[in-house]
């Protein structure tokens, strides 16, 4: 099965509800999607993504430079394609090019499972049916009320969730620990909530304010220090006894590697797009497996529905409040999550079939970008 062409477009939309974490206020959402066509007629599609910034740059990678290296070559050689596009781009560091590989990844498994008929999970060891699943929320700005938190939190209990991942990182720490306890109040005995700092602590505050929240039996605390402070993070993970999460902003095995030596991180959440595709989340998760470290990937809940239920150490899926392909309403077979529960798609491949007249309403306008972005860092 040779690639014969490929043909990406980059996307740009709103989050279907508003976005804002301890750390960043998100406008839009970028998806990039490349088309592999094959001399078998088979077509993959793979998919990559950022926050807000850089779409068409991973797109313009793709088609200047990326595309034409791997013209012509065999698609079920993953390996060989995955290592020939990472040591042509690795000068470009690690970063906007493990994006832009992820979308050709992501087309290739897609591809293989076409050519075998299975689905991806299947590919990459089918080591269960269903994953349960937890609703991430995504919303620290100043005019949502402890009140209207409470609120979505019923919502969420009565889609059949009792694990919710909240946005903490005010000023006032006892701000945190209201919002948490009385999100667990309404979780009642069987629920778990889970804490995402967005890298707000400084390493210092993390063990101050961290100690305080230990009492707390929080399920994870996420990325509560700067990403590229391994010390700060087993520092924090001696000193306190709340699991800690983080893996969103690192883009390779080897990054992950560090993490585990030092005993740096509990539960391992590579995000498929971030770290070039699912051919290196595979070996991150085997990775993670090898140091005793479950793995619960980061956001791409359709994708990393098919990864969790992949591998031996899968421990949940993220659905991300509005973020989802399906919530976004860009599929044409929605994938959802019932009771908690997710469940892969079992068509061959990944089975996410984009709806292309509902994407290409929100093609990427370069001239409108350049005019209108504004960035939402704080
Ligand atoms: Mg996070």
């Amino acid at each position: 099965m040779k690639i014969q062409q490929l043909i990406t477009h980059a996307f740009r939309m709103p989050p279907s509800v508003p976005w804002e974490d301890a750390t960043n206020k998100v406008d839009g959402l970028e998806f990039i999607v490349v088309e592999i066509h094959t001399n078998t007629g088979l077509v993959g599609t793979g998919l990559s993504y950022t926050v807000d910034i850089g779409g068409t740059v991973i797109k313009t990678l793709i088609d200047d430079y990326l595309q034409n290296l791997v013209i012509g070559m065999e698609a079920l050689n993953y390996e060989e394609i995955w290592n020939k596009l990472q040591r042509q781009s690795r000068r470009l560091g690690l970063g906007v090019n493990s994006m832009a590989i992820a979308a050709i990844d992501i087309a290739i498994w897609d591809l293989m499972g076409k050519y075998y008929k299975q689905p991806l999970y299947k590919l990459l060891g089918g080591a269960r049916n269903q994953i349960p699943a937890y609703i991430s929320e995504i919303n620290l700005s100043t005019s949502d009320t402890l009140e209207k938190l409470l609120d979505r939190v019923d919502s969420y209990i009565g889609q059949g969730y009792s694990t919710v991942k909240i946005k903490i990182g005010k000023d006032d720490i006892d701000e945190d620990i209201e919002r948490i306890t009385k999100v667990q109040e309404r979780l009642g005995k069987s629920g778990k909530v889970l804490v995402d700092l967005n890298q707000k602590w400084s390493a210092a505050e993390a063990l101050y304010k961290g100690s305080k929240l230990d009492g707390l039996q929080l399920g994870w605390i996420e990325e509560p220090i700067l990403y590229s402070d391994i010390q700060g993070h087993a520092n924090l993970k001696k000193a306190i006894r709340t699991p800690i999460a983080l893996g969103e902003s690192m883009y390779s095995r080897h990054q992950f590697l560090e993490y585990l030596k030092a005993d740096a991180v509990d539960i391992v959440q590579a995000d498929v797009a971030f770290v070039a595709g699912i051919t290196e989340w595979h070996k991150i998760a085997h990775l993670a497996n090898a140091f005793g470290k479950p793995v619960a990937p980061h956001y791409m809940m359709e994708l990393s529905l098919q990864l969790l239920c992949g591998v031996q150490n899968s421990f949940m899926l993220e659905n991300v409040v509005g973020g989802s392909f399906t919530e976004l309403g860009l599929l044409e077979v929605p994938i959802v999550v019932k009771n908690g529960i997710g469940i892969p798609s079992d068509l061959p491949g990944h089975g996410i079939v984009f709806n292309k007249e509902k994407l290409a309403s929100y093609e990427l306008d370069s001239a409108s970008v350049q005019k209108t972005f504004v960035g939402g860092s704080k």
